[in-house]
């Protein structure tokens, strides 16, 4: 059968984003839904929070920021972000790769901005939750943003590494 994979629903073209809109990929609506089907995920819809809602931000010690409001700074979904990503990893057991948004405090692979006390990132940045909780419960499942997919070799070896441990799960 087609070989499944995870994608940040915006890619997708969901306005699924806290302002209502999206970040439709060409390449993964295109090109890439040619070779697989996608299962498409919004981690922050999923975990209560409505569209539009208000922007979350991550904040803390770059390797293991928290995720919290930036206009009601109580709310912190940290926990929530991390479990729905602990879920997935599990509910979507034949996943065989990941798109990731860029730059997300949820879907973010890496260097998203994470703020310090004086209001300033922090140099290097971190990952979103979401993100975290997938690659920390899946540490073989072959991850990508969509951003570094544009680079065609990134973009052919993420393709081989799909390709690679779809096999390998289908002779587990
Ligand atoms: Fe939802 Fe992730 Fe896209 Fe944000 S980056 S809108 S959490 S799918």
């Amino acid at each position: 059968g087609t070989i499944k994979i995870g994608i940040s629903a915006c890619l997708l073209g969901r306005p699924v984003r806290f302002n209502g809109g999206h970040k439709a990929s060409q390449l993964c609506m295109e090109v890439l839904s040619q070779h697989f089907e996608f299962i498409a995920l919004c981690p922050e819809q999923a975990i209560g929070l409505g569209t539009p809602r208000p922007p979350i931000r991550l904040v803390g010690d770059p390797q293991s920021p928290r995720a919290k409001g930036t206009v009601n700074r109580e709310l912190d979904v940290s926990e929530a972000l991390s479990a729905y990503g602990q879920q997935a990893a599990a509910k979507l057991h034949d996943i065989c790769g990941y798109i990731l948004m860029q730059k997300s405090p949820s879907c973010g692979m890496e260097r998203v901005k994470v703020y310090q006390d004086d209001g300033h990132p922090a140099e290097g940045g971190g990952r979103g939750l979401f993100a975290a909780a997938l690659m920390r419960e899946r540490p073989d499942l072959p991850v990508e943003e969509d951003g570094r997919l544009n680079d065609p070799v990134l973009r052919e070896n993420f393709i081989t590494r799909i390709f690679v441990y779809a096999e390998w799960q289908r002779l587990l």
